[in-house]
Protein backbone atom coordinates (compact mmCIF):
# COMPACT_ATOMS: atom_id res chain seq x y z
CA UNK A 1 0.00 0.00 0.00
CA UNK A 2 1.51 3.19 -1.15
CA UNK A 3 0.09 6.40 0.89
CA UNK A 4 -0.78 8.94 -1.56
CA UNK A 5 0.75 12.04 0.25
CA UNK A 6 -0.99 15.60 -0.53
CA UNK A 7 0.70 17.33 1.72
CA UNK A 8 4.17 17.52 0.41
CA UNK A 9 2.57 17.45 -3.31
CA UNK A 10 0.74 20.69 -2.55
CA UNK A 11 3.80 21.94 -1.00
CA UNK A 12 5.92 21.42 -4.02
CA UNK A 13 2.86 23.11 -6.69
CA UNK A 14 2.81 26.28 -4.30
CA UNK A 15 6.45 26.54 -4.57
CA UNK A 16 6.26 26.50 -8.24
CA UNK A 17 3.16 28.79 -8.35
CA UNK A 18 5.48 30.86 -6.21
CA UNK A 19 7.78 30.93 -8.52
CA UNK A 20 5.55 31.60 -11.60
CA UNK A 21 3.90 34.41 -9.96
CA UNK A 22 7.34 36.08 -9.57
CA UNK A 23 8.06 35.28 -13.57
CA UNK A 24 4.33 37.00 -14.57
CA UNK A 25 5.30 40.03 -12.34
CA UNK A 26 8.72 40.41 -13.51
CA UNK A 27 7.06 40.01 -17.25
CA UNK A 28 3.88 42.23 -17.17
CA UNK A 29 4.27 43.93 -13.65
CA UNK A 30 0.94 42.28 -12.50
CA UNK A 31 0.02 39.87 -9.47
CA UNK A 32 -2.40 37.65 -9.35
CA UNK A 33 -5.34 38.59 -6.98
CA UNK A 34 -7.99 36.73 -5.22
CA UNK A 35 -11.02 37.97 -3.66
CA UNK A 36 -12.62 36.02 -1.18
CA UNK A 37 -16.28 36.57 -0.33
CA UNK A 38 -17.45 35.69 3.67
CA UNK A 39 -20.73 35.69 4.70
CA UNK A 40 -21.54 35.61 8.67
CA UNK A 41 -19.99 33.83 11.29
CA UNK A 42 -19.59 30.06 10.63
CA UNK A 43 -16.30 29.31 12.32
CA UNK A 44 -15.26 27.00 9.59
CA UNK A 45 -15.71 28.81 7.41
CA UNK A 46 -13.26 32.01 9.22
CA UNK A 47 -10.65 29.01 9.50
CA UNK A 48 -10.75 28.19 5.60
CA UNK A 49 -10.56 31.68 4.71
CA UNK A 50 -7.97 32.34 6.91
CA UNK A 51 -5.62 28.99 5.50
CA UNK A 52 -6.61 30.41 1.78
CA UNK A 53 -5.64 34.17 2.92
CA UNK A 54 -2.01 32.54 4.18
CA UNK A 55 -1.77 30.22 1.43
CA UNK A 56 -1.65 33.37 -1.00
CA UNK A 57 0.63 35.50 0.88
CA UNK A 58 2.95 32.10 0.81
CA UNK A 59 2.43 32.41 -3.08
CA UNK A 60 3.32 35.86 -3.15
CA UNK A 61 -0.62 36.52 -4.42
CA UNK A 62 -2.62 39.36 -3.63
CA UNK A 63 -5.63 38.74 -1.52
CA UNK A 64 -8.67 40.93 -0.14
CA UNK A 65 -11.48 39.47 1.83
CA UNK A 66 -14.85 40.66 1.84
CA UNK A 67 -16.28 40.58 5.32
CA UNK A 68 -20.41 40.86 5.35
CA UNK A 69 -22.60 40.29 8.32
CA UNK A 70 -25.41 37.57 8.23
CA UNK A 71 -28.15 39.91 7.31
CA UNK A 72 -26.77 41.16 4.68
CA UNK A 73 -29.06 41.55 1.75
CA UNK A 74 -28.47 39.88 -1.38
CA UNK A 75 -28.63 43.22 -3.85
CA UNK A 76 -25.23 44.19 -1.52
CA UNK A 77 -23.38 41.30 -2.35
CA UNK A 78 -24.15 41.34 -5.79
CA UNK A 79 -22.67 44.61 -5.77
CA UNK A 80 -19.69 43.63 -4.32
CA UNK A 81 -19.33 40.72 -6.46
CA UNK A 82 -19.32 43.47 -9.21
CA UNK A 83 -17.25 45.62 -8.22
CA UNK A 84 -14.70 42.66 -8.34
CA UNK A 85 -15.50 41.79 -11.61
CA UNK A 86 -14.41 45.00 -12.72
CA UNK A 87 -11.67 45.34 -10.74
CA UNK A 88 -8.25 44.59 -13.02
CA UNK A 89 -6.46 43.84 -9.73
CA UNK A 90 -8.82 40.82 -9.28
CA UNK A 91 -8.26 37.59 -11.09
CA UNK A 92 -10.20 35.28 -8.71
CA UNK A 93 -13.50 35.59 -7.03
CA UNK A 94 -14.43 32.87 -4.46
CA UNK A 95 -17.33 32.86 -2.44
CA UNK A 96 -17.12 30.36 0.73
CA UNK A 97 -19.92 28.63 1.33
CA UNK A 98 -22.25 28.21 2.94
CA UNK A 99 -24.40 31.23 2.95
CA UNK A 100 -26.54 32.27 4.88
CA UNK A 101 -30.25 30.52 4.39
CA UNK A 102 -32.10 33.69 3.42
CA UNK A 103 -29.55 34.30 0.38
CA UNK A 104 -30.26 32.77 -2.89
CA UNK A 105 -26.76 30.35 -3.25
CA UNK A 106 -27.29 29.77 -6.97
CA UNK A 107 -27.72 33.55 -7.97
CA UNK A 108 -24.91 34.52 -5.96
CA UNK A 109 -22.56 31.95 -7.62
CA UNK A 110 -23.73 32.92 -11.29
CA UNK A 111 -23.30 36.90 -10.36
CA UNK A 112 -19.29 36.08 -10.50
CA UNK A 113 -18.06 36.67 -14.17
CA UNK A 114 -17.04 33.10 -15.63
CA UNK A 115 -13.50 33.90 -16.22
CA UNK A 116 -12.84 35.06 -12.51
CA UNK A 117 -14.57 31.94 -11.35
CA UNK A 118 -11.31 30.29 -9.89
CA UNK A 119 -13.59 27.84 -7.67
CA UNK A 120 -15.31 26.19 -10.75
CA UNK A 121 -18.75 26.56 -9.38
CA UNK A 122 -20.93 28.64 -12.30
CA UNK A 123 -23.03 26.92 -14.86
CA UNK A 124 -20.73 28.26 -17.41
CA UNK A 125 -17.44 26.24 -16.28
CA UNK A 126 -19.83 23.34 -14.83
CA UNK A 127 -21.10 23.12 -18.36
CA UNK A 128 -17.58 23.06 -19.90
CA UNK A 129 -16.29 20.70 -17.78
CA UNK A 130 -19.03 18.32 -18.83
CA UNK A 131 -18.29 18.75 -22.32
CA UNK A 132 -14.85 18.27 -21.94
CA UNK A 133 -13.39 21.71 -22.49
CA UNK A 134 -11.20 23.71 -20.57
CA UNK A 135 -12.43 26.07 -17.85
CA UNK A 136 -12.30 26.22 -14.19
CA UNK A 137 -12.36 23.15 -12.06
CA UNK A 138 -13.64 22.93 -8.63
CA UNK A 139 -10.63 23.07 -6.70
CA UNK A 140 -11.22 19.87 -4.40
CA UNK A 141 -11.83 17.17 -7.26
CA UNK A 142 -9.14 18.84 -9.17
CA UNK A 143 -6.76 18.23 -6.77
CA UNK A 144 -7.37 14.80 -6.46
CA UNK A 145 -6.48 14.60 -10.57
CA UNK A 146 -3.10 16.11 -9.81
CA UNK A 147 -2.29 13.38 -7.21
CA UNK A 148 -3.75 10.69 -9.34
CA UNK A 149 -1.16 12.18 -12.35
CA UNK A 150 1.99 12.81 -9.46
CA UNK A 151 1.16 9.14 -8.29
CA UNK A 152 1.44 7.99 -12.34
CA UNK A 153 -2.05 6.76 -12.11
CA UNK A 154 -4.34 6.22 -15.37
CA UNK A 155 -8.32 6.27 -14.55
CA UNK A 156 -8.38 4.59 -18.63
CA UNK A 157 -10.40 1.81 -18.55
CA UNK A 158 -11.25 1.97 -14.64
CA UNK A 159 -14.08 1.23 -12.87
CA UNK A 160 -14.56 4.62 -10.61
CA UNK A 161 -16.98 4.81 -7.84
CA UNK A 162 -17.42 8.08 -6.68
CA UNK A 163 -19.40 8.46 -3.58
CA UNK A 164 -21.18 11.56 -2.72
CA UNK A 165 -23.31 14.03 -6.03
CA UNK A 166 -22.63 17.52 -4.54
CA UNK A 167 -21.97 20.40 -6.96
CA UNK A 168 -18.55 20.91 -5.13
CA UNK A 169 -16.87 17.21 -4.87
CA UNK A 170 -18.82 14.33 -6.28
CA UNK A 171 -20.52 15.58 -9.43
CA UNK A 172 -17.45 17.67 -10.76
CA UNK A 173 -15.39 14.36 -9.56
CA UNK A 174 -17.25 12.41 -11.65
CA UNK A 175 -16.87 14.12 -14.77
CA UNK A 176 -13.34 14.57 -14.37
CA UNK A 177 -13.15 10.78 -14.08
CA UNK A 178 -15.80 10.13 -16.53
CA UNK A 179 -13.01 12.34 -19.08
CA UNK A 180 -10.37 10.61 -17.66
CA UNK A 181 -11.62 8.20 -19.64
CA UNK A 182 -12.94 5.55 -16.71
CA UNK A 183 -16.11 3.94 -16.45
CA UNK A 184 -17.45 5.80 -13.52
CA UNK A 185 -20.78 4.66 -11.18
CA UNK A 186 -21.88 7.53 -9.05
CA UNK A 187 -23.28 6.63 -5.35
CA UNK A 188 -25.13 8.63 -2.76
CA UNK A 189 -27.49 8.69 -0.13
CA UNK A 190 -30.58 6.66 -2.17
CA UNK A 191 -28.08 4.21 -3.48
CA UNK A 192 -29.85 0.93 -2.62
CA UNK A 193 -26.40 -1.44 -2.05
CA UNK A 194 -23.18 0.51 -2.39
CA UNK A 195 -20.79 -2.06 -1.23
CA UNK A 196 -22.05 -3.83 -4.88
CA UNK A 197 -21.00 -0.69 -6.47
CA UNK A 198 -17.65 -0.14 -4.53
CA UNK A 199 -16.72 -3.83 -4.66
CA UNK A 200 -16.34 -3.53 -8.44
CA UNK A 201 -14.55 -0.85 -8.16
CA UNK A 202 -10.69 -0.14 -8.88
CA UNK A 203 -11.09 3.40 -7.96
CA UNK A 204 -13.07 5.01 -5.11
CA UNK A 205 -13.64 8.32 -4.46
CA UNK A 206 -15.87 9.58 -1.37
CA UNK A 207 -16.85 12.54 -0.18
CA UNK A 208 -20.04 11.93 1.95
CA UNK A 209 -19.18 13.65 5.41
CA UNK A 210 -19.94 10.24 7.08
CA UNK A 211 -17.34 9.08 9.20
CA UNK A 212 -16.31 5.21 8.60
CA UNK A 213 -18.54 4.61 5.35
CA UNK A 214 -16.72 2.84 3.52
CA UNK A 215 -15.56 -0.62 5.53
CA UNK A 216 -12.79 -3.23 4.71
CA UNK A 217 -15.42 -5.13 3.57
CA UNK A 218 -16.71 -2.76 0.63
CA UNK A 219 -13.13 -2.59 -0.98
CA UNK A 220 -11.57 -5.35 -3.46
CA UNK A 221 -8.32 -5.81 -3.06
CA UNK A 222 -5.35 -3.22 -4.69
CA UNK A 223 -8.14 -0.98 -4.96
CA UNK A 224 -7.38 2.91 -5.24
CA UNK A 225 -9.18 5.08 -2.15
CA UNK A 226 -9.14 8.75 -2.41
CA UNK A 227 -11.04 9.68 0.89
CA UNK A 228 -12.46 13.72 -0.06
CA UNK A 229 -13.94 13.85 3.94
CA UNK A 230 -13.09 15.79 6.38
CA UNK A 231 -15.23 15.21 9.90
CA UNK A 232 -14.41 15.78 12.91
CA UNK A 233 -14.86 12.91 15.53
CA UNK A 234 -16.17 12.12 19.06
CA UNK A 235 -12.65 13.17 20.58
CA UNK A 236 -11.78 16.16 17.87
CA UNK A 237 -9.66 14.77 15.78
CA UNK A 238 -9.85 15.28 12.02
CA UNK A 239 -11.03 12.34 10.21
CA UNK A 240 -11.88 11.24 6.74
CA UNK A 241 -14.79 8.85 5.02
CA UNK A 242 -12.78 5.85 5.06
CA UNK A 243 -12.13 3.33 8.11
CA UNK A 244 -8.69 4.28 7.05
CA UNK A 245 -6.95 1.34 9.80
CA UNK A 246 -8.81 -1.53 8.26
CA UNK A 247 -9.35 -0.21 4.83
CA UNK A 248 -5.81 0.53 3.85
CA UNK A 249 -4.03 -2.41 4.11
CA UNK A 250 -6.24 -3.82 1.34
CA UNK A 251 -5.44 -1.19 -1.37
CA UNK A 252 -3.01 -0.33 -3.38
CA UNK A 253 -2.95 3.62 -3.12
CA UNK A 254 -4.61 5.17 -0.24
CA UNK A 255 -5.12 9.06 0.86
CA UNK A 256 -4.49 10.08 4.46
CA UNK A 257 -6.99 12.65 6.14
CA UNK A 258 -5.42 14.78 7.10
CA UNK A 259 -2.84 15.15 4.73
CA UNK A 260 -4.14 13.70 1.81
CA UNK A 261 -7.36 15.62 -0.53
CA UNK A 262 -7.76 18.72 1.93
CA UNK A 263 -3.55 20.47 1.58
CA UNK A 264 -4.20 19.78 -2.56
CA UNK A 265 -7.59 22.12 -2.87
CA UNK A 266 -5.77 25.21 -1.15
CA UNK A 267 -2.92 24.87 -3.78
CA UNK A 268 -5.67 24.37 -6.93
CA UNK A 269 -6.95 27.23 -5.76
CA UNK A 270 -3.82 29.30 -6.16
CA UNK A 271 -2.95 27.40 -9.23
CA UNK A 272 -6.66 28.36 -10.98
CA UNK A 273 -6.01 32.13 -9.39
CA UNK A 274 -2.36 32.25 -11.17
CA UNK A 275 -4.11 30.80 -14.68
CA UNK A 276 -6.50 33.37 -14.46
CA UNK A 277 -4.02 36.32 -14.07
CA UNK A 278 -1.93 34.30 -16.43
CA UNK A 279 -4.84 34.46 -19.20
CA UNK A 280 -6.13 37.72 -19.07
CA UNK A 281 -4.98 40.45 -21.95
CA UNK A 282 -5.08 43.84 -19.59
CA UNK A 283 -2.64 45.26 -17.57
P1 LIG B 1 -22.76 17.43 0.89
O1 LIG B 1 -23.45 17.24 2.19
O2 LIG B 1 -23.14 18.56 -0.01
O3 LIG B 1 -22.93 16.10 0.03
C1 LIG B 1 -22.77 14.83 0.60
C2 LIG B 1 -23.05 13.77 -0.44
O4 LIG B 1 -22.84 12.51 0.19
C3 LIG B 1 -24.48 13.78 -0.95
O5 LIG B 1 -24.50 13.60 -2.36
C4 LIG B 1 -25.13 12.59 -0.26
O6 LIG B 1 -26.13 11.96 -1.06
C5 LIG B 1 -23.94 11.67 -0.05
N1 LIG B 1 -24.12 10.80 1.13
C6 LIG B 1 -24.38 11.18 2.40
N2 LIG B 1 -24.53 10.11 3.20
C7 LIG B 1 -24.35 9.03 2.41
C8 LIG B 1 -24.40 7.64 2.64
N3 LIG B 1 -24.66 7.13 3.85
N4 LIG B 1 -24.18 6.80 1.60
C9 LIG B 1 -23.91 7.30 0.37
N5 LIG B 1 -23.86 8.61 0.08
C10 LIG B 1 -24.08 9.46 1.09
O7 LIG B 1 -21.22 17.47 1.23
P2 LIG B 1 -19.95 17.99 0.39
O8 LIG B 1 -19.87 19.45 0.43
O9 LIG B 1 -19.92 17.31 -0.93
O10 LIG B 1 -18.77 17.42 1.29
C11 LIG B 1 -18.60 16.03 1.49
C12 LIG B 1 -17.41 15.77 2.39
O11 LIG B 1 -16.25 16.26 1.73
C13 LIG B 1 -17.47 16.49 3.74
O12 LIG B 1 -16.85 15.68 4.70
C14 LIG B 1 -16.66 17.74 3.50
O13 LIG B 1 -16.09 18.25 4.70
C15 LIG B 1 -15.60 17.19 2.59
N6 LIG B 1 -14.96 18.20 1.75
C16 LIG B 1 -13.63 18.15 1.71
C17 LIG B 1 -12.93 19.04 0.92
C18 LIG B 1 -11.45 18.93 0.85
O14 LIG B 1 -10.78 19.91 0.59
N7 LIG B 1 -10.89 17.74 1.05
C19 LIG B 1 -13.61 20.02 0.20
C20 LIG B 1 -15.00 20.04 0.24
C21 LIG B 1 -15.67 19.11 1.03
Amino acid sequence: MTLLDGKSLSKKIRETIASDVVTLKSETGRVPGLAVLLVGNDPASHVYVNMKKKACEDAKIYSIVHEMPDDISQEAIIDTITMMNNNPNIDGILIQLPLPDHIDETLILEAVAPAKDVDGFHPFNVGRLTAGLDGYIPCTPLGVMEMLKEYEIDPVGMNAVVIGASNIVGKPMASLLLNAHATTTVCHIHTKDLKAYTLEADIICIGTGVINLLKEDMVKPGAIVIDIGINKNSEGKIVGDVDFKNVSPKTSFITPVPGGVGPMTIAMLLQNTLKSAQMRKDT
